[in-house]
């Protein structure tokens, strides 16, 4: 799919199988001309009449076969999802019935629907910009309220004119810029170099929060992720499975064989929590092992909070100082955690004293509620809860994003000290970037692959 298109395409929006009502969508210059053959209204009210909902049949116009009794709802342009004129055609729920009205519909002059071209056509037709594409993409795939939340205030446009703003505002130092460079003759204004500057500083600082925001949007929107560490035998993977409520990691007595990382998804509240089990941490003994430790090592640091698994049956050795040092390292939330308080306790009080302790058994499931409660409460002292500020960007925005604040941070350092053109090179970089996190300046083929992501329907 690589052109902007005016024909007339057509797609079942709701899943396939039996439902009460299935939908299908006709957006294009002919929709109503081909419904107005193929429909057949119920009652008196003129067929189309903008903005309305007509019960009736759709007809086969050779042979005059009702393939379905309907309801057909009519959006006039620009006032629908994508822009064009577009008909609704609320069938009964049955792929049989539905696959004939839409054989119908493609006889009299539609196509079929590529996946998210009807989206494409709302963003190609400035129905929404590309941060409201990205909504609606992760509010059709979030598995949590967090995220469909954090998506639906991203389609209130809050972001989208934030960027649309600062956009502008670089564009009016551009234009100077340019036109101070190629009329130097002409009564042009000079510009003040230290206005410039100082108004770049705000700008980029307001684009470093924006950006910030758009790191802990895609890690809400992705799951929060926990990762697990603990000695070999410490009982990560029994609190795992715990904490989900059924066996998915393979517990053994042999310390060292949960070798590979394991990723669960769960729910803490309304927030979507992804819980790693790691490998554990010890000296490797083998190469298996020590890939094993350099995989805990990526869960750690990709992890926004970490649970330190300590085995208070046991003495604590080094592999215990191993696991407390990678803690502190780590510079993130965590929580500390001794397991198997239903055994005799060898774990010595002063071991991590200074630290607020959870005592468990993973094993009985005692404790585990607080575990849980504690978690909560670190994400809600995150500030991750609040999702009026939170960013969800595409992969192609959040490396656009990345490019425009590395090339203001230059034009940041460099005003008042650079070449004007050099200057004007670097912020013509942010302003061509932050067209791509808004789809204001975006190419074809980086359409496609926003696009693609899609289902037919969408
Ligand atoms: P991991 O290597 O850290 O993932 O540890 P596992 O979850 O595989 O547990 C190691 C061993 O400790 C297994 O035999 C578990 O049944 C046992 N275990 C785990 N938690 C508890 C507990 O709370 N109490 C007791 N008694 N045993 C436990």
């Amino acid at each position: 799919m690589s052109k902007v298109r005016t024909d007339t395409i057509a797609a079942v929006a709701t899943p396939p199988g039996r439902s009460a009502i299935s939908l299908i969508r006709v957006s294009g210059p002919a929709a109503f001309e081909v419904l107005k053959r193929i429909f057949k209204t119920g009652g008196k009210k003129t067929f189309p009449l903008p903005h309305c909902a007509y019960y009736g049949s759709i007809i086969e116009p050779e042979s005059g076969l009702v393939a379905d009794k309907v309801l057909v709802t009519t959006f006039v342009a620009p006032h629908s999802y994508t822009g064009e004129n577009l008909v609704e055609i609320s069938t009964h729920g049955n792929m049989v019935v539905v696959s004939k009205v839409l054989q119908i519909v493609f006889r009299n002059g539609v196509r079929s629907a590529e996946a998210g071209e009807f989206t494409r056509r709302a963003f190609l037709n400035g129905k929404m910009d590309l941060l409201e594409v990205e909504a609606v993409s992760q509010l059709l795939s979030a598995g949590s309220m967090s995220q469909a939340r954090l998506a639906l205030n991203q389609l209130d446009g809050l972001p989208s004119h934030f960027v649309s703003r600062i956009r502008s505002r670089l564009l009016d130092h551009l234009v100077q810029l340019e036109a101070s460079l190629n009329f130097p003759e002409d009564a042009i204004e000079a510009i003040d170099e230290h206005l410039l500057a100082r108004d770049l500083k705000k700008i980029l600082a307001e684009l470093q929060i924006f950006a910030d925001n758009a790191r802990n949007g895609s890690m809400v929107a992705g799951g929060l992720k926990v990762a697990l560490l603990g000695r070999p035998n410490s009982g990560k993977s029994s609190l795992m499975n715990y904490m989900l409520g059924r066996e998915r990691a393979i517990v053994t007595e042999v310390p060292g064989t949960t070798r590979d990382t394991l990723e669960e998804s769960l729910m803490i509240g309304n927030y979507a929590i992804k819980l790693i089990d790691t490998a554990g941490l010890r000296q490797p003994g083998d190469r298996i092992e020590a890939i094993g430790i350099e995989r805990t090592r990526r869960a750690v640091d990709e992890a926004f909070a970490l649970i330190g698994v300590f085995d208070g049956a046991d003495l604590p050795d080094a592999d215990d100082s191993l696991v407390m040092t990678e803690l502190e390292r780590a510079g993130k939330p965590f929580l500390v955690v001794r397991n198997k308080a239903d055994l005799e306790q060898k774990l010595p009080d002063t071991f991590f004293a200074d630290k607020n302790q959870l005592v468990i058994s993973a094993l009985q499931g005692s404790g585990l509620d607080r575990l849980v409660a504690e978690l909560r409460k670190v994400i809600e002292g995150s500030g991750l809860g609040e999702y009026d500020e939170l960013v969800l960007l595409g992969a192609q925005q959040s490396a656009a994003l990345e490019k425009a604040l590395v090339a203001l941070e230059r034009a940041c350092a460099g005003a008042g000290r650079m070449y004007q053109d050099m200057l004007a090179i670097d912020l013509e970089e942010v302003v061509r970037e932050l067209g791509r996190v808004n789809g204001e300046t975006v190419d074809v083929n980086t359409l496609d692959l926003i696009f693609e992501r899609f289902c037919i329907g969408k």
